[in-house]
């Protein structure tokens, strides 16, 4: 006999990638801003968040493992209003241990506190659960492995989606700081809107490989990620998605001339 329940734990969660662009976002309103709300209200209510931020890089790979993680301004030369935002979500040592207890390679490290929320987290959060309601666990990038970790560890925290966990990943995909323009609706570079083309064909195509592999083969990839931290995250959700998962391209703007806001929900 079937019974129904209304815990959000009995559904999968979708899984997300979020192009998180300019710290400037997380005070601006603006067609971006309203995609996140929008996302907020829509998507099943989460029981937890592991953000999977472009901004915690570490050797080894950590979990914050704090009950009250403390907002990161992890930037200079913004606004004073932008040091003044808080993002007081709870933490979840709960969440942080299961995954430690889940995943038995790589060791994960609990964080007690070098982090906390930076700003990859709360800027795209504060727009979509502005309540800060939700408990969020953070896990950081370790930089000394090879790309294709990324991709194998988001597959071993997918099974998490199946307890009412969203995995939200938060990095760009095309993050070229030195070609930046400050102005938001700048004119786009052509090697930018050519390699996001490139992920979202490749997304489409569930051609993972290429994404893992072949991304800074071209040109157009080379300028689009100088340095992988903004990329990884993608690899993450890569990873935690499932081939029955629809894909959805929620937002494709390029912002700033060299920064693809491109976010993406699996399931
Ligand atoms: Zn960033």
């Amino acid at each position: 006999m079937n019974q129904t329940t209304s815990t959000s734990a009995s559904q999968r969660m979708p899984t997300l990638f979020i192009g998180h662009g300019s710290p400037m976002n997380a005070i601006e309103k603006n067609d971006y801003t309203a995609m996140l709300e929008n996302l907020g209200r829509t998507l099943p209510r989460p029981q937890a968040i592991l953000m999977i931020s472009a901004h915690w890089m570490t050797r080894g790979t950590g979990v914050t493992h704090m009950a009250s993680p403390k907002t990161i301004h992890d930037f200079g030369g913004f606004p004073d209003e932008l040091f003044a935002v808080q993002y007081p979500a709870a933490g979840s040592p709960q969440l942080a241990e299961k995954i430690q207890a889940s995943v038995s390679s790589p060791e994960i490290l609990l964080d007690e506190e070098q982090w906390g929320l930076d700003h990859g987290a709360w800027s795209v959060l504060r727009h979509m659960y502005p309540k800060a309601d939700i408990p969020v666990v953070q896990l950081s990038l370790d930089m000394s492995k090879p790309i294709e970790f990324h991709y194998e560890l988001g597959q071993k925290l997918s099974a998490l989606r199946d307890q009412g966990i969203l995995i939200l990943g938060s990095g760009n995909v095309v993050h070229n700081l030195r070609r930046i323009s400050w102005e938001t609706k700048a004119p786009v570079q052509s090697w930018a809107k050519e390699f996001d083309q490139w992920v979202k064909e490749k997304i489409d195509a569930r051609d993972f490989q290429a994404l893992i592999h072949d991304a800074t083969k071209s040109e157009a990839g080379k300028l689009s990620i100088p340095t992988p931290d903004h990329y990884y995250p993608l690899l993450y959700i890569l990873g935690a998605s499932k081939p029955e998962d629809k894909i959805k391209h929620i937002f494709d703007e390029i912002q700033n001339s060299s920064i693809a806001m491109r976010s993406i929900q699996f399931g």
